[in-house]
C-alpha cells in the first residue's frame, strides 16, 4: 500500500504544477524539495529576471520622459538604483514564495524538504538537513529535477566577477558593474544584455554562432530588429566568437576572443556566462530505480505521456529534453498527471507552443520561422507589418517592432512571429491562431480595436487577401 497517490520530485514549476493540480484531481500528494518551492524560475530564473527587466524599463522610460513631455528638474539626471531595484525583485519573489507556499498547504500536498533519490523499489528516499533519512512510496512518481546553468570547461565561476543567471538574478551588489561581458546571445544573455545595456552598463556580447542575439529559435527578421534596438541603444555584439582563458586583473576581468576579424580582448568588471542550461540528474537515483537518461543526462520520456522506461515513473520539465520553459513544465505536468489518471491526454505540440523573450523590445513567436517552414517543403506566403507606422506604437514612443506571419500558400496560420512592446502579451493571439490552424482570411475578419498595437497583428492577417487598410 503506497504514503501517497503521488510523490513529486522536485518543487520547480514542474515540480508544483504536477501537485497542484493532482491535488486538484483529488490525489494525495507528497512533494519533495531541497530548497524552497518555486525553484529555479521563482527564485533564479523568469520572475526575478523579468522584474529587473522592468527596473531597466523604468528607467528608459524616466530618461526619455522629457519626449514625453515630463520635464525632470533641471540638473536632475535618473541613475539606476540597483540594490532598490534588487530589493523590489526580492519583494516580489518572497510573495509569490509565500503565495505558493500557501497554496500547496490549501491543497494538502505533503511538502517535504530534502534531497530526494529514487530507490530499486520505486519509492523515493530523502535526506533531510539533519542526516535523517525518510522513504516516501507513492502509486506514481514524477520527476522535476529541474536544470542548472552550464559552465565552460576549465572556466571557474566565482560568482562574483564570473557569473550565471544564478548570481545576475541575486545580486547583493551596492551598484552596477560598469563593464560586462556577456558569453552566450540566447535567451538568457540576450535578456540581460538587454538589461545592462538600458542601464548604462558598457556590454559586450560574445556568442559562438554567425548571428550573435538570438541566433536560434526565433524567425531572423525579427531576432533582427531587436539585435538593431540593441545596437543603437550601444550594445556591442561578437559572432562566431571563442573566448579564450580569462585573466584575473587587479582591474577586472580580461576576456580573450576569436572571431573571423581576427584575436581581441576586453577587459570588464564581471562576465555573465549564459551557454545553456543543464539537467539536474547525477543524483537522482535513475540507475537504481532503472530510470533511463540520454546520454546528455536527460530523462528519457514518451513525450505522448511523459512515462519513462520504469512504469509508474514520469518526468516533466528542465530535466527531459524538451523547451526548458516554465509554461512548458506545466503543460507537460498536467500530460503526466491525466496520462496517471488513466484519462487521454492531449500532448504537447512542442514545435507550436509560445516563446517569449522579455528583451527591449520583446520578441515573442509560435510554430515555424520562414526559413524552417521552407526547409519542411512548405509552400509559403509570408507578410510583415512594422510598428513603425502604428499609431500606438508612436504613443508609447517604442515604433521598434514587426509582426510577421508566414502561411501555408492557400492554407493556415504556420507561424506567428512579433518582436516589439508587450509581445510577451500579444503573442498568444498568435498562438492561437497557429494552433487552430486558423486561415489568415479567417482571423483577418476578425476585428482588432483602434488604437492597438494588435491592429499590426490584424492588418498582417488582412494582407494575405491581397487587399490591406494601411499597409
Ligand atoms: P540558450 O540555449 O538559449 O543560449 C545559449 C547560447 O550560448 C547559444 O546561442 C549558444 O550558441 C551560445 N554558446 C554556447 N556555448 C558558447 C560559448 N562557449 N561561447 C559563446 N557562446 C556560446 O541558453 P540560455 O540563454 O543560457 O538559456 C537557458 C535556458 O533557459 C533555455 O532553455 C531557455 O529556454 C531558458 N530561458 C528562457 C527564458 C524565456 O523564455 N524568456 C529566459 C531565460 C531562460
Amino acid at each position: 500500500m503506497a504514503d501517497y497517490d503521488i510523490v513529486v520530485l522536485g518543487g520547480g514549476p514542474g515540480g508544483y504544477a504536477t501537485a497542484l493540480y493532482a491535488a486538484s484531481a483529488g490525489l494525495t500528494v507528497a512533494l519533495v524539495e531541497a530548497n524552497k518551492v518555486g525553484g529555479t524560475c521563482l527564485h533564479r530564473g523568469c520572475i526575478p529576471a523579468k522584474a529587473l527587466l522592468h527596473a531597466a524599463e523604468v528607467f528608459r522610460t524616466v530618461s526619455h520622459a522629457g519626449e514625453h513631455g515630463v520635464r525632470l528638474p533641471d540638473g536632475v539626471k535618473p541613475e539606476p538604483d540597483w540594490p532598490a531595484a534588487n530589493k523590489r525583485k526580492a519583494g516580489i519573489v518572497g510573495n509569490l514564495h509565500k503565495g505558493l507556499s500557501g497554496l500547496l498547504k490549501r491543497r494538502k500536498v505533503n511538502v517535504v524538504f530534502g534531497w530526494g533519490r529514487l530507490t530499486a523499489d520505486g519509492a523515493v528516499a530523502v535526506t533531510g538537513e539533519d542526516g535523517g533519512t525518510q522513504t516516501l512510496s507513492g502509486r506514481a512518481v514524477i520527476i522535476c529535477a529541474g536544470s542548472a546553468p552550464r559552465a565552460i570547461p576549465g572556466m571557474d565561476i566565482d560568482g562574483v566577477k564570473v557569473i550565471t543567471s544564478d548570481q545576475s538574478t541575486n545580486s547583493d551588489a551596492e551598484k552596477l558593474p560598469e563593464r560586462v561581458a556577456v558569453i552566450g546571445g540566447g535567451v538568457i544573455g540576450a535578456e540581460f544584455a538587454s538589461v545592462f545595456t538600458d542601464m548604462g552598463v558598457k556590454t559586450t556580447l560574445l556568442e559562438a554562432l554567425p548571428n550573435p542575439i538570438l541566433p536560434l529559435g526565433p524567425d531572423r527578421d525579427v531576432a533582427n530588429v531587436l539585435a538593431k534596438s540593441l545596437a543603437r541603444r550601444g550594445l556591442t555584439v561578437h559572432g562566431e566568437a571563442r573566448v579564450g582563458t580569462l585573466e584575473h586583473t587587479g582591474s577586472g576581468v580580461v576576456v580573450p576572443f576569436e572571431t573571423p576579424k581576427g584575436s581581441d580582448k576586453i577587459e570588464v568588471d564581471q562576465v555573465l556566462v549564459s551557454i545553456g542550461r543543464r539537467p539536474v540528474t547525477e543524483d537522482i537515483g535513475a540507475a537504481e530505480a532503472g530510470v533511463r537518461l540520454t546520454d546528455r543526462g536527460f530523462v528519457d520520456v514518451d513525450p505522448t505521456t511523459m512515462l519513462t522506461s520504469r512504469p509508474g515513473v514520469y518526468a516533466v520539465g528542465d530535466c527531459v529534453n524538451t523547451p526548458g520553459l516554465a509554461h512548458i513544465a506545466y503543460a507537460e505536468a498536467v500530460v503526466a498527471v491525466e496520462h496517471f489518471l488513466g484519462e487521454n491526454p492531449v500532448p504537447v505540440d512542442y514545435g507550436k507552443v509560445p516563446w517569449v523573450v522579455y528583451t527591449h523590445p520583446e520578441v515573442a513567436w509560435s510554430g515555424m520561422t520562414e526559413a524552417y517552414a521552407k526547409e519542411a517543403g512548405y509552400d509559403v506566403e509570408v507578410h510583415k507589418h512594422s510598428l513603425a507606422g502604428n499609431g500606438r506604437a508612436m504613443i508609447l514612443g517604442e515604433t521598434d517592432g514587426l509582426v510577421k506571419i508566414v502561411a501555408q500558400k492557400n492554407g493556415p496560420v504556420l507561424g506567428f512571429h512579433m518582436v516589439g512592446p508587450w509581445a510577451s502579451e500579444l503573442m498568444h493571439e498568435g498562438y492561437l491562431a497557429v494552433n487552430w490552424e486558423a486561415l489568415p482570411s479567417e482571423v483577418g475578419h476578425l476585428i482588432h480595436a483602434h488604437p492597438s498595437l494588435s491592429e499590426a497583428i490584424g492588418e498582417t492577417m488582412i494582407t494575405f487577401s491581397g487587399r490591406s487598410l494601411h499597409g
